[in-house]
């Protein structure tokens, strides 16, 4: 028999690629080294312990609404939350993206927020970065006042690159979105590494969302969970479009205990940041260009060597990073996500080594 063909976006795509190897040190996937503080996992476990197995959890997940909310200022309405700030972005456009409709976004940049607007038939606008991976003014205008986007998408600190969008930036983009009647996703999953976040701008009338992450910094990437800050109108859209109880009774109590533990996870952020800067530093005496980064992660690229065989070497001496080559415009780079000291030393040793 001939076998049924998937639709055609979905036939030419290629997945998502990040091997999950077994190797002693992952500093692949941008996660926290550390994991969540003292007392988390036992708050978790008995709050777990009193779920009603046999009832379907809050839909509307009011009580992490509400203290995702307080985080942020802002009401239960105005948050929405899912599993994964995938899910959140795949819902956006779900919402407000799909055929007859694009979502532009300026390369390079995190991969999923192309991928996913193909998955949802939304049509892919790809701008340009200039050379240092900063915002191009003139581009995101040309761009959006010709194609019109229904969304279009900052990433800030940017995924893969660490760049910080400034304030002006964000601003001005706004304004041209406002003006083409799209909306506007800022994409903030290392937000907590930013002096500056989107959420200062958000307003009743103001098409944009600010997407977090309890994946990364937060150090919770095993709950997969996921939120933005929006306007109500389109927190209520939103609403309409996810899948009713997608978010399990399990994953609401993960995300409503950890906000009880903030302060012990903004201390892990200030590790994180000193840790950076110990890695650059080290990193300059190396024959590696390094970008500067604002996240827990460090985009370089060899000088001299072939990034996939450096990444090869790595993993030979039990070390993962993330190898860029299949990213278009970062031929030869490896992104390193910030371990912990003894990780990093490990990651400097054996990049020496293969350097040599
Ligand atoms: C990791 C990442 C996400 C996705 O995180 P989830 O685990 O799905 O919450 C979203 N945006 C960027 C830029 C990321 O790096």
């Amino acid at each position: 028999m001939s076998r049924p063909l998937p639709r055609d976006s979905v036939a030419l795509m290629e997945g998502y690629h990040s091997p999950q190897i077994d190797v002693d040190v992952r500093l692949n996937t941008n996660e926290s080294p550390e994991s969540p503080p003292p007392g988390f996992a036992e708050d978790v476990a008995a709050a777990i312990a009193e779920i009603e197995w046999h009832r379907y959890p809050g839909r509307s997940a009011t009580e992490l609404r509400t203290e995702i909310g307080r985080l942020h200022g802002v009401g239960p309405a105005q948050v929405f939350a899912a599993n994964g700030s995938n899910e959140v972005l795949q819902t956006l456009l779900l919402t407000y993206g799909g055929p007859g409709r694009s979502a532009a976004m300026f390369e390079p940049t995190y991969a999923l927020h192309s991928h996913l607007s193909r998955i949802t038939g939304t049509g892919v606008i790809e701008g340009e970065r200039l050379a240092d991976f900063s915002l191009d003014m003139d581009e995101v205008e040309r761009l959006i006042t010709e194609h019109r986007p229904a969304v279009t998408f900052l990433c800030s600190p940017n995924n893969p690159t660490g760049v910080v969008d400034t304030e002006a930036q964000i601003r001005r983009t706004l304004e041209l979105v406002t003006d083409t009647r799209g909306i506007l996703c800022v994409d903030e999953a290392y937000g907590q590494f930013a002096d500056f976040t989107a959420v200062d701008l958000l307003g009743s009338e103001v098409p944009l969302v600010v997407s977090r992450t309890y994946s990364k910094t937060w150090a919770m990437a095993a709950a997969r969970l996921g939120y933005v800050v929006a306007p109500e109108w389109v927190v209520a859209e939103l609403d309409k479009v996810v899948l009713p109880y997608h978010l399990d009774a399990m994953t609401q109590i993960a995300g409503t205990v950890a906000l009880r533990h903030l302060d012990a996870m903004n201390e892990r952020v200030a590790r994180l940041v000193e840790e950076r800067a110990r890695l650059m530093a080290a990193l300059a005496d190396l024959p590696v260009d390094v970008w500067p980064s604002s996240a827990n992660f460090v985009l370089i690229r060899p000088r001299e060597r072939d990034g996939g065989e450096v990444w090869q070497g790595l993993v030979d001496r039990s070390i993962l990073v993330r190898n860029c080559a299949s990213w278009p415009r970062l031929e030869g780079c490896l992104r390193v996500t910030i371990g912990t000291p003894e990780e990093d030393d490990r990651f400097l040793a054996a990049l020496a080594e293969v350097l040599t």
